[in-house]
């Protein structure tokens, strides 16, 4: 099936298709469980990482604040390095701003990193529109351009794919049968791509950080693509969304340790590289000319919103979507849009005005809040996900029935008297699907929950049913105890009196 008939399906049939999947659901369960629990071994050896965490959301609410000042500052120090600088407020004006560069470089060819930007603009497809050839250079990139397909992970974007999947997609653009071994597949690739660095007019990179101090763009990677990327090509442009800028190289010490670390578990990516400009005089290589678009795109939406706002702290670190009970079930492609997981669940939403149509995957939660605990920047996603489903609900678009029985428990659980008569008829109503104190039947609203699990039945006798003999038992006991005590302590005094006894 094409990505562009999943996009077409609602959230719970594109969930449906991805739970029938068995290789995505293995493959994606198991490389989240080994980020997850690299993470919490570098969480744990860094010592100190709460205090770390909260520095990092002071430098994201400070920056975020105060962002207008940053970005100026940014744009002022990048242009005196000899950048070109670009504000798009439109994903529409981001890519005419690249391909006009393109055009004017007369390229033929893109060589791109890792850019969850440049997916949010469907930037490859423009460039194949107007005949450049756009490559992916990272190899997770690569291998789901290869397939046609989105990004299923911020950070590893063919997760849902399994060794052997991958050998057949590249064995199609081999021309032979590869094995499925890693480090054929990795060297088939490196050869290919090689090529495409030496050809290549354009180098197009993402942006992790922008610093404002310096006018310095900063790249995690762990391939040395990136670097590639931006040292061969004679023009670089960079896509940065306006909220990755952080004032300081100080504070870019607090992000590289939070970063790589919720990411991957690692201390550090392989490569991080600090651009600062085109190439000088005395460099040995880099461009010679440089770009930096920064892109609004709805961003400038959760400015100054009180539920929003703190959505552009994120780092983009994957770290919510590793944590996900919901995500580790059913991968990225679920979700629909550029970003997946938790952060996709409430940035999607919240990038685009269309409530009927988006708010939907804030219901692809079970709002356990893991995603918090894992958050480098404690960005409080689960009550963003609590205020998408009211925001749906105020707007009229909520579920009819759904509405109805939230009514309907509301004025229940608001009266102790309709409390205790619906208990007395549940217990009775149940009496002909209760099969050894459970219930497993899958008519109407109890298909969905017990297709998966079981319902426990109500009990013969209920809390509130036990109450005024427990509230007995508890003072009897407790005054029992009071009697031990006290006559423990009597006895310490009487030793202590009749000769000084060590107690
Ligand atoms: S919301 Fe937090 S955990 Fe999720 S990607 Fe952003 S920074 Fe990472």
């Amino acid at each position: 099936m094409s990505m562009s008939e999943v996009n077409k399906m609602s959230v719970k049939q594109r969930s449906r298709l991805a739970l029938n999947n068995d290789f995505l659901r293995s493959a994606v369960k198991f490389t989240t469980e080994r980020l997850r629990s690299g993470k919490q071994q570098a969480a744990a050896d860094h010592g100190h990482w709460d205090t770390w965490r909260e520095r990092g959301r002071q430098i994201r609410l400070h920056t975020i604040t105060n962002l207008d000042y940053y970005l100026n500052v940014f744009a002022e120090n990048a242009r005196a390095n000899g950048v070109h600088v670009h504000f798009a407020d439109t994903a529409e004006e981001a890519v005419t701003l690249s391909l006009q560069i393109a055009e004017r470089k007369g390229a033929k060819s893109v060589v791109k990193s890792k850019s969850m930007v440049s997916e949010e603009l469907h930037l490859n497809k423009a460039l194949e529109s107007i005949g450049i050839e756009a490559v992916e250079t990272d190899l997770g990139e690569y291998i789901i351009q290869l397939a046609d397909e989105a990004p299923s992970h911020i950070i590893i974007p063919a997760i849902h794919k399994n060794r052997h999947q991958i050998a057949e997609l590249l064995s199609k653009e081999a021309g032979k049968t590869l094995p499925p071994d890693t480090s054929v597949l990795a060297g088939f690739v490196r050869n290919k791509l090689r090529e495409k660095f030496l050809d290549a007019d354009i180098g197009m990179t993402g942006c992790n950080f922008a610093i404002a101090e310096t006018g310095s763009i900063v790249l995690f990677e762990n391939e040395g693509n990136a670097r590639m990327v931006t040292t061969l090509p004679k023009t670089q442009i960079t896509l940065m969304g306006m909220e990755r800028i952080i004032p300081s190289w100080s504070d870019l010490e607090v992000m590289a340790t939070l970063l790589p670390r919720s990411a991957t578990g690692q201390k550090l990516t392989v490569y991080m590289s600090g651009i600062t400009g085109p190439r000088r005089e005395q460099d040995g290589d880099g461009p010679e000319e440089m770009h930096v678009i920064i892109i609004d795109n709805g961003r400038s939406l959760q400015l100054g919103d009180p539920e929003f706002q703190e959505l552009l702290h994120c780092i983009r670190c994957g770290a919510c979507l590793n944590a996900c009970p919901v995500y580790r079930q059913i991968g990225g492609h679920a979700y629909g849009g550029t970003y997946s997981g938790p952060i996709g669940a409430v940035l999607t939403p919240a990038l685009k005005k269309n409530v009927a149509e988006w708010d939907d995957i804030a219901n692809a939660s079970s709002l356990c809040g893991a995603c918090y605990e894992a958050c480098p920047v404690k960005i409080p996603l689960h009550d963003m996900l609590v205020y998408l489903r009211r925001r749906k609900v105020e707007a009229g678009l909520g579920n009819k029935a759904e509405g109805a029985a939230m009514k309907g428990f509301a004025s229940v659980m608001g009266s102790s008297r309709k409390y205790r008569r619906a208990i007395r008829l549940g217990k009775l109503g149940q009496k002909l699907i209760v099969r050894d104190g459970e219930i497993r039947t899958k008519i109407g609203p109890l298909k969905g929950w017990n297709s998966y699990r079981v319902t426990p039945s109500l009990p013969k006798e209920s809390f509130r049913d036990r109450w005024p003999t427990l509230e007995q038992e508890m003072s009897q006991r407790l005054h029992k105890m009071d009697a031990e005590v006290e006559s423990r302590l009597k006895q310490i005094l009487n030793e202590r009196k009749e000769g000084g006894k060590k107690i």
